[in-house]
């Protein structure tokens, strides 16, 4: 029975015995920010923890300590624009935390680290608990190449292949046990589930964890929201008296709309999509999570989407912005009471009585609306902010040229001409990064660039494309000859020379698929340049001929 539950939100459970275990792979980066070394690969306690074994090796004194650990948490969430009721997780088990090696000042220094497809927990209603091996190796590859380009991400430790054990899906596929950790796992769901149930409390309580324990670094709390404010310090001017005094509660919300905000910028000036940006698949910490559908664009399309059941195109690449805000309204509302009133939250003997409708009314709500209002605000610029680096970074373009008083300049003024330019071009998005950064360092000029840029069906003529170049151009080298402060070649960091793209996890996943996962060959290769994407020299000297055709190659079939 699928365990719907009236307060809290977790179980103690166990992973499911496997019939057979075979440990596939962990990577070094994940390795090395867990302050593990390269060589504990070979452990083989670390491979029965990672695979979930050991806890059935270990069942009973789990047991007889009662189920310190492991458990699985559950959350609710808005799916396609419904809300769905509690739904989540119905198979990822987290079994403990970890110090992380090399704290920062801005995030929580510890990591949870969770087991995926480990098997049925208590929330699983009417699924089997398990992941088959095809969406275990897309979301490993996926996060911590993220990670290596710089986008906050839940990250990826290892992969452990189930040779006995599979999952009915259009036919029986070979499952998988995939590692992940983060600083926490707590999504937008999670506040949902608890609006859902009115459990006013639970809300409290759980912002209260998201403050203090997520929120508050070094005895610093908010720094995101402190950031922004900082740099525009005029978001509250007009409401300033309505407001009062911010309380954490606000700061809260607006932490996680600015962390949110940068997130999803950082995934347009990359390209990358979700494919299915639902509550319950919004960190509160901003990072990318929970990856079935993505995908990296190849040719510039603002009606893109990953996902083909998505056919309003609600998580298409122009609507993820909007997504993203539409999913942080839901948010705002969760926290409207919270919000609205602070500290001085109704009794529940009061909400019973209806003195609800006096109090609520007015000026609580009044008190939430703005909040959220401004809430909209706060997340336009935090997105045009770090969208505009991100994008300066890439083009090489120095960000001391931005006015952060009027964030839009630079925006219109370079950006949404160059991605204009793109749509016609129809070349490959990545790609015209890298290839615009190796022209600048000879003669930047239309013609060197359509010489290697490869257009793909564009309705224009070389000609024409010629003279959209050019005009552009003639923008760029203002803001070139500008960036005095900055080597020409640092855009090098910023735009990678490989993308785990669909295809070629495809032909992965299909080799693995193929050899039951005794030949590792192509998967390792994937995982090196994915995993090091500025860095070819760290890519192997094996599979050259594969490394080519991988490399900035984009799948343009229509
Ligand atoms: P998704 O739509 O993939 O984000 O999944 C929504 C929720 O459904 C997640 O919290 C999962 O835990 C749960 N779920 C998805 N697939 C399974 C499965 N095979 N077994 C149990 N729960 C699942
Ligand atoms: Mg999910
Ligand atoms: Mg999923």
């Amino acid at each position: 029975q699928p365990r719907i539950l009236s307060k809290g939100g977790f179980s103690w459970t166990l992973p499911e015995e496997r019939k057979e275990y075979r440990f596939l792979t962990a990577n070094t980066n994940a390795l090395r920010d867990l302050g593990l070394d390269p060589s504990q690969i070979e452990d083989e306690e670390f491979q029965q923890i990672v695979s979930g074994q050991f806890y059935n090796l270990n069942k009973d004194s789990f047991e007889k300590r009662g189920y310190p650990f492991p458990y699985a948490q559950t959350y609710a969430g808005w799916q396609f624009g419904q809300f769905a009721g509690q739904l989540g997780d119905g198979r990822v088990v987290n079994l403990f935390e970890i110090p992380k090696i090399n704290p920062d000042n801005k995030n929580r220094p510890f990591y949870e680290l969770q087991l995926k497809g480990a098997g049925k927990t208590p929330y699983a209603r009417f699924a089997d608990g398990k992941a088959v091996t095809r969406s275990s190796i897309r979301e490993y590859i996926i996060s911590e190449h993220l990670n290596s380009i710089g986008i906050p991400t839940t990250r990826a430790l290892s992969l452990t292949f189930l040779p006995k054990t599979y999952a009915q899906r259009s036919w029986a596929e070979k499952c998988s046990i995939y590692t992940r950790f983060a600083e926490s796992w707590i999504r937008l769901g999670t506040f949902d589930l608890h609006r859902w149930r009115g459990d006013r409390d639970g809300i409290k309580q759980l912002s209260k964890y998201v403050i203090e324990e997520l929120f508050t670094v070094n005895g610093n709390r908010f720094s995101y929201f402190n950031n922004i404010i900082q740099l525009n310090p005029t978001f509250f001017d007009a409401s300033k008296d309505d407001l009062g005094e911010l309380t954490d509660y606000d700061k809260m919300y607006y932490e996680i709309i600015v962390r949110n905000a940068e997130t999803a910028a950082l995934w347009q000036t990359y390209g990358f999509l979700n494919g299915v940006l639902n509550t319950d698949n919004t960190s509160v910490l901003g990072l990318s999570l929970d990856f079935g559908p993505f995908s990296i664009m190849d040719k510039y399309n603002p009606n893109y989407t990953s996902n083909s059941e998505d056919h309003e195109l609600r998580y298409s690449y122009s609507n993820t912005p909007t997504a993203i805000w539409w999913n942080l309204t839901r948010l705002g509302e969760d926290l409207a009471e919270l919000i609205g009133a602070g500290e001085n939250l109704l009794k529940d003997s009061d909400f019973l009585k209806g003195k609800l409708k006096e109090e609520w009314e007015d000026p609580i709500i009044k008190r939430a609306t703005t909040i959220i209002e401004i809430g909209g605000e706060i997340y336009q610029y935090a997105f045009t902010k770090k969208y505009v680096e991100s994008f300066l970074n890439r083009l090489g373009v120095s960000n001391t040229l931005i006015d952060y008083s009027n964030i839009n300049t630079i925006n219109e003024g370079l950006i949404t001409p160059l991605l204009e330019l793109l749509y016609k071009v129809q070349c490959d998005f990545n790609k015209f990064f890298v290839v615009l950064q190796e022209v600048r360092e000879g003669d930047l000029t239309s013609d060197r660039l359509l010489e290697k840029l490869e257009t793909i069906e564009s309705r224009y003529t070389n000609a024409e494309l010629k003279v959209e170049i050019d005009s552009w151009l003639k923008i760029y080298n203002d803001f070139l000859s500008k960036s005095t402060d900055i080597s020409s070649t640092s855009s090098r960091n910023f735009n990678p020379l490989f993308l785990p793209r669909n295809w070629i996890l495809d032909e992965v996943i299909k080799s693995i698929e193929e050899s039951e996962a005794e030949n590792l060959t192509l998967l390792q290769k994937l995982e090196k340049m994915s995993f090091n994407p500025f860095d070819k020299s760290k890519w192997g000297d094996e599979e050259k001929e594969k490394e080519k055709q991988w490399e900035l190659q984009g799948d343009y079939s229509p």
